[in-house]
């Protein structure tokens, strides 16, 4: 079975990430998608929401969806203050779960063109395969001629590798484009303005009901 993590901020989740993560499970076969929430993460300014509303809100947004499980290994309050590093999560699943089991690692293609800065970047491949889903806005190439030979090398057409290898493959899902990320999000709420279409209902419920990401009134 192949077994895809998702990882990500999630501050919030919103339909950006749930309906290409559906829409790629269809088209791969995928039967679990693991939801996987960093706590530090080493490129981007520090998550609004705590740990604990970041949780609960994926908790809320995949109620009623099988599919998805979430993993906090990520999140767990005993390493206090260090970053979460993907290869070390890659590394860790392999550690638990044998060297022949299929797994892949679910990222948006503005996620794949910063790679490159990501902690040994280059050794991801030997632990998962890489699917990447399309994103509006985000070039389809890198201007990076290393970066995209070994996408370029790496890169398969054929969601059968995904299956039949444990790792090691790049596969570019026909997932639909949303145009959706959670700082858009976050700055919407802050000015009052509709998120009906952005983010599940029960999110926005709990959103509201904490008073996350609103402006401060003095
Ligand atoms: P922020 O706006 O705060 O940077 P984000 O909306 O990009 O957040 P993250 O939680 O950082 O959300 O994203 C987790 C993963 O989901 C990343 O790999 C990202 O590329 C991907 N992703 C997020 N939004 C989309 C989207 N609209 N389409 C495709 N992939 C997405």
């Amino acid at each position: 079975m192949l077994t895809a993590l998702f990882g990500g901020t999630f501050d919030p989740i919103h339909y950006g990430h749930l309906r290409p993560a559906i829409s790629l499970a269809q088209e791969v076969g995928v039967k679990q998608i693991v939801l996987l929430p960093n706590k530090i993460p080493p490129h981007k300014p520090q998550p609004i929401a705590t740990i604990k509303q970041r949780l609960t809100m994926l908790a809320l947004a995949i109620e009623d969806l099988p599919l998805f499980t979430i993993d906090t290994r990520e999140i767990a309050p005993s390493d206090a203050n260090r970053p979460s590093y993907t290869i070390d999560t890659l590394q860790q699943w392999r550690n638990e779960n044998g060297k022949t089991a299929s797994l892949a690692f679910i990222m948006g293609q503005d996620s794949l063109l910063n790679l490159p800065s990501w902690h040994k970047w280059q050794s991801l491949l030997d632990y998962c395969h890489l699917i990447i889903c399309q994103r509006p806005n985000y070039a389809a190439r890198t201007d990076n001629v290393e970066f995209q030979q070994w996408i370029d090398k790496n890169r398969t057409n054929n969601v059968k590798h995904l299956h039949d290898s444990a790792q090691g493959y790049i596969y570019f899902s026909h997932t639909p484009l949303e145009d959706i990320s959670a700082t858009q999000i976050r700055q919407k709420i802050k000015n009052q303005q509709c998120c009906e279409d952005l983010l599940p209902l029960k999110v926005r419920q709990y959103i509201q009901q904490q008073g996350l990401y609103y402006a401060k009134k003095n």
